[in-house]
């Protein structure tokens, strides 16, 4: 194990124990903070390969098995998260958006009179976001990212940070553009959830190679702290204990409808709770 991955990005604590094995990738778990990640992760040509058309659209393939499809139910859940961002005052209507998928929350916002731009690791998706939707989407990693220091008032990464190589890397870019008080919002699976518990290996957000990284709640808030943000909102899917997408489901079908019934979801995402975290935070001091 080399030193970029044998300490722990959200709290820096070191020697990390093995979690266990998925198909070749090795998963081990901060004793600290909870945080998981593949000890082995790919090469970045590896990982260039995993974003095509059919990471998006294939059915027999990980990933979605048709994202275009999902584009009502994106929308109406984007225009939700952008309720949310309003209500936090962020300095002005800019928002960037790192890994921006096809560009239904980047469109949602522009309708919305929010200045918008996204970047995008795929090219196809990039592609997607630009010629149908006319949206200014570059394609790449962090490292594309070209805004001024303090020029945006929100950055978003929707179900983003799990798949980066270097996800402290991407929190303090967006620090660093982020003007005073700017936002800073996410989501991601949370591995230390009664779901991801109970399935283990089996949890359908474990996807190793295309997520590296599983956060805990207790894991976001250390990255934020250490990072110059302070957390000011956290909230849940909603998902409690069932898993639907599981390849080995571990509650009996009863109880995992039960627990899927929109009245209960919707208790559960009232109360927080989920195994998906939403997470706002705000710039506060030096990273
Ligand atoms: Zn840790």
């Amino acid at each position: 194990m080399n030193a970029s991955t044998s300490s722990c990005r959200a709290c820096g604590a070191e020697e990390p124990k093995f979690l266990f094995q998925t198909g070749s990738y090795r998963l081990v778990r901060c004793a600290g903070c909870g945080l998981v990640w593949v000890s082995n992760p790919p090469s970045s040509e590896e990982l260039q390969g995993l974003y095509n058309e059919a990471y998006w659209e294939d059915p027999a393939t990980e990933g979605y098995s048709g994202y275009a499809r999902l584009e009502r139910e994106k929308r109406m859940h984007f225009a939700s998260l952008i309720n949310i961002l309003e209500r936090f005052r962020p300095p002005d209507k800019s928002v960037l958006e790192i890994g921006c998928a096809y560009g239904y929350f980047l469109d949602e916002a522009k309708k919305r009179g929010w200045r918008v731009r996204g970047l995008e690791f795929s090219p196809y998706a990039a592609a997607f976001a630009r010629d149908r939707l006319g949206l200014d989407v570059s394609v790449g990693g962090i490292e594309q990212i070209t805004e001024a220091a303090e020029s945006v008032g929100v950055v978003v990464m929707w179900d983003v940070i799990e798949h980066l190589p270097d996800p402290t890397a991407a929190v303090r870019t967006a620090w660093r553009i982020l003007k005073p008080q700017g936002l800073l919002a996410l989501s991601t699976g949370d591995v230390g959830s009664l779901s991801a518990r109970i399935h283990g290996r089996c949890w359908s957000l474990m996807t190793p190679p295309w997520h590296l990284f599983y956060f805990t709640r207790r894991s976001l808030r250390l990255l934020m702290r250490r990072s110059g943000f302070s957390v000011i909102w956290m909230g849940g899917d909603g998902v409690v204990a069932a898993d639907p997408a599981s390849p080995r489901p571990r509650l009996p079908p009863w109880l995992s409808s039960l627990l899927l019934r929109p009245s209960v979801t919707r208790a559960f995402r009232f109360l927080g709770w989920g195994s998906v975290v939403f997470l706002c935070a705000r710039k506060s001091s030096a990273a």
